[in-house]
C-alpha cells in the first residue's frame, strides 16, 4: 500500500449547536476506532470541559498568534468566539492511518472542503427547530442570549446542509451513530481507497 492509501479519513461532522454532534460522536466511538480532533476555542470553558480534550482554550492573543504562524488548517468566528483546527490536530493521526473526526461549524466545513477534498463531509440535522431548542435549553451549559444567538446561527447554518456529502438526521442518539457508522464504511469501500486490493492481489498477496 503507498502512503496516500494508508492515510486515515477525515471526517467533517456539522451541524447547529445543540443537534448532537458531540452526543453522537461519542456514540460513534463505541462502534468505531478514530481520533477526535481538539480544536483551538477562545470561549469559556464549559463545566465538566477538559483543556486539551474537549477544546484547546486559549486567549484572543494566543490564538491570533496560532493564525499568524500559519498553524491553523481552518478558523471561524462563531458567537464572537474563535474556534479553528490546527494542523497538528489532523496531521499526526491521519499519517499514522487512523481516522479522524472533526466536529466544527459550516465556514470551517467549507474550508476544510477546499483544502482537503479527500475528506467525507456529514451534516447532522435535528428533527425540528422546536427539538433543537429543547435539546439546547435542556443542555443547561448557555445563558439565555447565548441560546438566542445560537438559535439563530442555526437557521443560517441549516441553508448549508446541501452543500454536505451526506445529510443525517439526529432523531436516536443510537440511530444516527448507526447511520453515521455506515456512510464511514461505504466511503471505505470506494475504489479510490481500494484500487491497491486488486493489484496485491495480482502480486501474489493476500487481501
Ligand atoms: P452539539 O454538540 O451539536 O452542540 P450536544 O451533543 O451537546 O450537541 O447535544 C445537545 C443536547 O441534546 C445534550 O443535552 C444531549 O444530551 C441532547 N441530545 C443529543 N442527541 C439527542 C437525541 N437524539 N435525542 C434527545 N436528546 C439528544
Ligand atoms: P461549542 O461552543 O458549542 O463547543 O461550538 C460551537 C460551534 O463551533 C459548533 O458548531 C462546533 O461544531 C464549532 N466548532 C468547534 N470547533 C471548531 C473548529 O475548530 N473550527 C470550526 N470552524 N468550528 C468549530
Amino acid at each position: 500500500m503507498s502512503e496516500a492509501q494508508n492515510r486515515g479519513l477525515m471526517i467533517v461532522i456539522s451541524g447547529p449547536s445543540g443537534t448532537g454532534k458531540g452526543t453522537v460522536i461519542r456514540e460513534l466511538k463505541k462502534r468505531l476506532d478514530f481520533g477526535f480532533s481538539v480544536s483551538h476555542t477562545t470561549r469559556e470553558k464549559r463545566d465538566g470541559e477538559v483543556d486539551g480534550v474537549s477544546y484547546h482554550f486559549v486567549t484572543r492573543e494566543e490564538f491570533e498568534k496560532l493564525v499568524q504562524d500559519g498553524k491553523m488548517l481552518e478558523t471561524t468566528v462563531y458567537n464572537q468566539n474563535y474556534y479553528g483546527t490546527s494542523y497538528a490536530a489532523v496531521e499526526g493521526v491521519v499519517s499514522a492511518g487512523q481516522d479522524i473526526v472533526l466536529d466544527i461549524e459550516v465556514e470551517g466545513g467549507a474550508n476544510v472542503r477546499k483544502a482537503c477534498p479527500e475528506a467525507v463531509e456529514i451534516f447532522l440535522l435535528p428533527p425540528s427547530l422546536a427539538e433543537l431548542e429543547k435539546r439546547l435549553r435542556g443542555r443547561g451549559t448557555d445563558a439565555e442570549d447565548v441560546i438566542q444567538r445560537r438559535l439563530e446561527t442555526a437557521r443560517r447554518e441549516l441553508l448549508c446542509a446541501e452543500s454536505y456529502d451526506y445529510i443525517v438526521v439526529n432523531h436516536s442518539v443510537e440511530q444516527a451513530a448507526d447511520e453515521i457508522a455506515h456512510i464511514i464504511d461505504s466511503v471505505k469501500q470506494r475504489s479510490a481507497f481500494r484500487g491497491w486490493m486488486a493489484q496485491a492481489l495480482l502480486e501474489g498477496q493476500e487481501i
